[in-house]
């Protein structure tokens, strides 16, 4: 979307122009998605992540309307979705409009918005690929309405509406990783987070010779919210159990190895494994954001590699094609480390590497991933960007 195609589209999509629509000049506003480069399955038991903002974004284009309606049309699915926002709203069709829906709704009650708007959307994030495009979704249109009404929130607030969108709208009961670093990305950084009291540190990652590239598997295996929520009962009966001898115990991220070792007797070995993951995952990630901030990129490389076979045998949210990815980023010389990212059972990989060694991953990935898979792998080279941001009004 730019500034010459917008009008167009505006007249496109909106030209029935019903009592309530503006002639406004649009505002426009972007989210970007993220990728995670450890730090995985750890948000949930009040641990430590470690995203960056991709400089791939969801940009809305808005204008104000004078009464509560809103209509949105997603160029990324071809089809318009309206709703109201003067009362609560509704959980209605199509799908995917409940992602904006819930980010209205979490601003309509804390009494932000007066006017509906029309909106276009596009992202260039793809698409339930595990980099987000739900949370820049959320986050763009809640900035788009915030702006249309004239209203701003505090960067914390606003990434809790969107998890709240995400769990009471879309269902899906995430930790806060994903809209908060959609919103609070700041360019040539990756953000330590700390999931327990969203304290956080900036960590610079902008060697100009490093690259970070993400393969796309191109699958996304169905089980994907069922293994989630059962991953997540997991880790809650491990805390029960590991709480009846600590009572200090909150969460995994309270429980070193040699805690859980001490309560290994009569635990249940799969919820002993989950465990397992969590908390080496946790000091992995601080570990990690250390060997940054020391440009030590062998040390971070390595870790990528451990949290990869962690995820996979520890926690079994890996699949065959985030392995075989993974196994050809391995067998690229030059290239410091990767790992799956994200949920798992499909998405992407995110990998470490030298500049000079770009064109040799992508070569193998373009070459091998076929041959192992019968699938086509996508990927892109991407650099850690700002958060959501207005980009004019
Ligand atoms: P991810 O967040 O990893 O991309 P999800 O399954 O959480 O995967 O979210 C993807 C879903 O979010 C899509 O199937 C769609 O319903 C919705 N979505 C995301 N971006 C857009 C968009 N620009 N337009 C319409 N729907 C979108
Ligand atoms: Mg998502």
């Amino acid at each position: 979307m730019n500034n010459m195609n917008i009008d167009q589209l505006f007249n496109q999509h909106f030209a029935d122009s019903p009592a309530g629509a503006t002639t406004e000049k649009p505002v426009v506003v972007c989210a970007p998605g993220r990728v995670n480069l450890i730090g995985e399955h750890t948000d949930y038991n009040d641990g430590f992540v470690f995203p960056m903002a991709l400089d791939r974004v969801t940009t809305i284009a808005a204008r104000r309307r004078t009464d509560t309606r809103v209509r949105i049309f997603s160029m990324m699915q071809d089809q318009m979705a309206e709703f109201t926002v003067d009362l609560e709203v509704a959980k209605a069709a199509p799908k995917w409009s409940l992602y904006a829906r819930g980010a209205a709704e979490a601003l309509r009650q804390r009494g932000l918005i007066a006017h509906g708007m029309d909106a276009l959307i596009h992202s260039d994030v793809p698409l339930g690929s595990g980099l987000s495009s739900s949370a820049a979704f959320e986050v763009a249109t809640a900035l788009a309405l915030l702006t249309v009404n004239g209203r701003t929130l505090d960067g914390v607030e606003l990434a809790k509406a969107c998890q709240w969108a995400e769990h009471h709208y879309a269902g899906m009961p995430c930790g806060i990783m994903d809209q908060f670093i959609s919103v609070m990305g700041q360019e040539g950084h990756a953000l330590l987070l700390d999931c327990r009291d969203l304290s956080r540190r900036q960590v610079p990652l902008s060697d100009p010779n490093l690259r970070i590239l993400v393969a796309n598997t191109n699958v996304k295996h169905e089980l994907v919210q069922g293994e989630y929520q059962a991953r997540r009962n997991q880790c809650r009966r491990a805390v029960e159990h590991l709480a009846k001898r600590y009572p200090q115990v909150k969460a995994l991220r309270d429980v070193t190895l040699d805690m859980l070792e001490s309560v290994r007797l009569g635990m249940d070995p799969m919820v002993f494994l989950r465990a397992t993951h969590v908390i080496t995952e946790n000091k992995r990630t601080t570990d990690f954001a250390a060997a940054l901030e020391k440009n030590d990129w062998i040390t971070a490389g390595r870790l990528m590699y451990e949290s990869h076979r962690s995820l996979r045998d520890d926690y079994g949210v890996s699949c065959r094609e985030l392995d075989v990815l993974v196994e050809i980023a391995r067998s690229v010389p030059g290239v410091y480390g990767a790992r799956m990212t994200g949920g798992g059972f499909g998405g992407c990989i995110v990998s470490l590497l030298p500049e000079k060694v770009v064109p040799l991953l992508e070569a193998a990935i373009a070459k091998d991933y076929p041959l192992q898979t019968n699938l086509k792998s996508t990927y892109f080279v991407t650099r850690p960007s700002a958060g959501a941001r207005v980009i004019s009004r």
